[in-house]
């Protein structure tokens, strides 16, 4: 059993429509997802071997594969379970009450959510983050899977900005991708990933906030 596996969607592929295409979830989680989750497992045997070989030569290569590969594998997982159908609308509770706190209101929030979005250069995610030492929500604009995010950064809600993600559908009119998945979050999903990320405690602070 090799150490990653591709997690099963919890809806069908065609679920998310007419804001995802069902084929554009096909292909993401079967062939781009699957992808990231058999290359980090391909990458973590090449480590073996390396270590066994006491050949250190491609290490680099293979860290950056491995970063690479598996905070893909990390940010899809996430990014599906934040989708349901028939989803969107607002949070409440603890979720709405700390959004509020840290970001002004919802709507300041899903802006600049939505920009960060938009303006990524190249590949990338918008994530909002638990960062457990300050005890605050953060919006993180990730490059490619893994570069630009604070350590320690937990990913609670990630948007993928990847051409993969809308180009079938969306063509060049990514916003219409962003203002989209807008009516599919499963704030239920987000709210658990707050309470869980809560709970960290890097003994770096004083005091709960
Ligand atoms: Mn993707």
């Amino acid at each position: 059993m090799p150490p990653y596996t591709l997690p099963d969607l919890d809806y069908d592929f065609g679920a998310l429509e007419p804001h995802i295409s069902g084929t554009i979830m096909e292909l993401h989680h079967g062939q781009h997802h699957a992808g990231y989750v058999k290359n980090a497992n391909v990458t973590l045997g090449r480590l073996d071997e390396a270590r066994a070989m006491e050949d250190f030569t491609r290490l680099a290569a293979l860290e950056r594969a491995l970063a690479f590969n598996l905070s893909g594998h990390i940010l899809h997982s996430i990014f599906w379970k934040n989708l349901m159908p028939k989803g969107g609308d607002r949070p409440d509770g603890e979720l709405a009450r700390t959004l509020d706190r840290d970001f002004g209101s919802f709507d300041k929030f899903s802006r600049q959510l939505k920009e960060v979005a938009a303006t990524i250069m190249g590949s990338g995610w918008a994530a909002l983050i638990w960062e457990p030492i300050g005890k605050r929500l953060l919006i993180t604009q990730i490059y490619d899977h893994q570069s630009n995010l604070s350590q320690g950064g937990v990913p609670l809600m990630v948007i993928d900005a990847w051409e993969h993600a809308y180009y079938l559908q969306y063509r060049n009119r990514k916003g219409e991708f962003f203002e989209a998945v807008w009516h599919l979050w499963n704030w239920k999903d987000i709210a658990g990933r707050l309470e869980a990320a809560r709970k960290l405690d890097f003994g770096l602070t004083a005091g709960p906030r």
